[in-house]
């Protein structure tokens, strides 16, 4: 599933090839894809438009339009946005393609079908909700011990919880308490400062280098380009079953935390 690392790559290779282009044709082979307006309203707003803007928030993509408005696309589970010659045969688990005015296009491909687009005025309706971006400034172990307190659930469980931090899913929160060494049943309140802090830096250290190497394809991701991330080679438990720990030689487990597969070592991670 896409998270904050790969919506980023798809964000940054997208961009240079988005902004200033015109969406010349809409063709929706799935129409179920566009969760609002209604299909035809999406196509009449959206025909014409000229991207002026791309950025990210959370697990969200935002494309600013000239009209205002704003097309927001959730890639959900098994979503990938392909930036392909507008000629590109059409091919199975393409939902929808975005025709732009220097003969490409930008095709959805989704194989479970889960991914979603909007067309709104304010992107304040799904995105105002979201927990703040752990990759921002603003995001301080400070805030983060706020997240955490008083909270009774599992610490993996508020990690995935998008209103109170935006974009970790279950690779990057694997991979981030294996870093910080901390299990991921421990209750949220039940952490340390120095633990927090420790978990604070595991954040941003697993989100960058999921960055740098273009994201984790243990799925169905992949980069515009149609290539696979390099991430999920450095995976140190996230999706390791059946192999040892990389830091201790113990046998990786894997637990449902909350009906999530979660990977950990029993060893470096010591029960709550
Ligand atoms: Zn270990």
């Amino acid at each position: 599933m896409p998270e904050l690392p790969e919506v980023e790559t798809v964000k940054n290779e997208l961009l240079p090839h988005v902004i200033g282009r015109c969406v010349t044709d809409i063709d929706l082979i799935w129409d179920g894809i566009v969760r609002f307006p209604s299909v035809e309203e999406f196509r009449s707003r959206l025909l014409g438009q000229t991207i002026t803007e791309l950025t990210r928030r959370g697990k969200y993509l935002i494309f600013g339009l000239t009209s205002g408005d704003l097309l927001i696309i959730h890639l959900k589970i098994s979503g990938s946005l392909l930036l392909r010659p507008a000629s590109t045969q059409n091919e199975r688990f393409i939902r929808a393609i975005l025709f732009l005015d220097n003969e490409t296009g930008i095709f959805f491909r989704d194989p479970r079908k889960f991914g979603m687009m909007r067309l709104v005025e304010d992107a304040n309706s799904i995105v105002a909700k979201l927990g703040p971006e752990p990759l921002e400034p603003d995001f301080t172990p400070e805030v983060l011990a706020q997240r955490l307190a008083n909270r009774t659930a599992p610490i993996k469980a508020l990690l995935l919880d998008q209103t109170r931090i935006a974009g970790i899913g279950n690779m990057y929160a694997d991979e981030a308490l294996f870093a910080a060494r901390i299990h991921s049943l421990r209750l949220g309140k039940s952490l340390s400062l120095e633990e927090i802090e420790r978990l604070h830096r595991a954040i941003q250290q697993v989100l960058w280098a999921g960055i740098n190497n273009k994201g984790a394809s243990v799925d169905s991701y992949f980069r515009p380009n149609g290539t696979q991330g390099t991430a999920h080679f450095e995976f140190q438990v996230a999706h390791r079953r059946g192999q040892t720990c990389p830091v201790c030689g113990t046998p990786l487990q894997r637990i449902l935390v909350r009906n999530r597969g979660t990977y950990l070592c029993p060893n470096c991670q010591p029960e709550p």
